[in-house]
C-alpha cells in the first residue's frame, strides 16, 4: 500500500480495506505473480480490473460511511464492489456483459459479504426499484452524466464519475444540493474502458 500512499491516497480506511483484500482472487491465476502491481489487468470479455490507484482514488472521493447504500456501474472483476463492502457499504452493482455477470454467481466471497448484490443490466438505467442511493460510482468512461442516475440520488448524495474528454476521462464528483441542483468538483485524468449502452444478449 506504500505505492498508493506515495501517489497521494490518504484515507486510512481505504488503504486498510485494500490491504485486507487479496487482489489476485479477482484475476486469472496466470497473473498471480504480478497481481499486486499498480496497473490494470485484463479480465474476461475484453474488460479490465481497474488499477489499484484508480480504485483507491475513486473510493477516497466517495467518502464511504458504514451502511451507505451505493450503486456501482460496471461490476467487472468485483474488486471495486468488494472494497466498498469491506468499508461497510450496501453495494448494488450492475454489469452489462452477461458472461461477467454470470461469474458473480460463483463469487468466492459471496457469503462473507451478503450486503453485495449483483445485477445484469444497463448502467445508464440504474436500479429504480432500489433507489434512492447515498452514493453512485461509475467505473467505466461515461460519455455524459446519465440523467436517470442523477434522479436516483438522494439529496446530499454524491456521484463519482469519469467523464469522457476524448481519449481520457476527467474524474468528477457531483453532489446533489437541497434544491436538486448539482455541485461539480473536477479532479485528475484517468483512462477507463467505455460505458456502453444496453446489455449484451443473454
Ligand atoms: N469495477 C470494475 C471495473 C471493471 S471495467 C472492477 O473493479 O474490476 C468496467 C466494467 O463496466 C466492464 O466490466 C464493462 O463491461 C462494464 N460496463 C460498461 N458499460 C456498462 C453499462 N452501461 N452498464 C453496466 N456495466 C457497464
Amino acid at each position: 500500500m506504500d505505492i498508493l500512499r506515495q501517489k497521494g491516497i490518504t484515507d486510512e480506511n481505504v488503504l486498510a480495506a485494500m490491504n485486507e483484500l487479496p487482489r489476485h482472487f479477482f484475476m486469472d491465476s496466470a497473473l498471480d505473480n504480478i497481481a499486486y502491481e499498480d496497473r490494470a489487468f485484463p479480465i474476461a470479455e475484453g474488460q479490465t480490473i481497474s488499477q489499484p490507484y484508480t480504485v483507491a482514488y475513486q473510493t477516497q472521493l466517495l467518502k464511504v460511511k458504514q451502511g451507505d447504500k451505493i450503486l456501482e456501474i460496471g461490476t467487472g472483476s468485483i474488486y471495486q464492489a468488494t472494497v466498498l463492502a469491506v468499508l461497510g457499504a450496501k453495494v448494488f452493482t450492475i454489469e452489462r456483459q452477461k458472461k461477467l455477470y454470470e461469474k458473480t454467481k460463483e463469487y468466492i466471497f459471496k457469503t462473507k459479504y451478503p450486503q453485495l448484490k449483483f445485477f445484469y443490466g444497463d448502467g445508464f438505467e440504474g436500479l429504480p426499484t432500489y433507489a434512492p442511493f447515498d452514493k453512485v460510482i461509475i467505473t467505466a468512461a461515461a460519455p455524459f452524466i446519465p440523467p436517470k442516475l442523477v434522479a436516483q440520488m438522494k439529496t446530499g448524495a454524491c456521484m463519482i464519475i469519469p467523464v469522457d474528454e476524448g481519449d481520457v476521462q476527467r474524474m468528477m464528483r457531483l453532489t446533489k444540493n437541497d434544491n436538486g441542483t448539482m455541485e461539480e468538483e473536477i479532479f485528475e485524468k484517468f483512462s477507463f474502458v467505455p460505458m456502453l449502452k444496453g446489455r449484451t444478449a443473454p
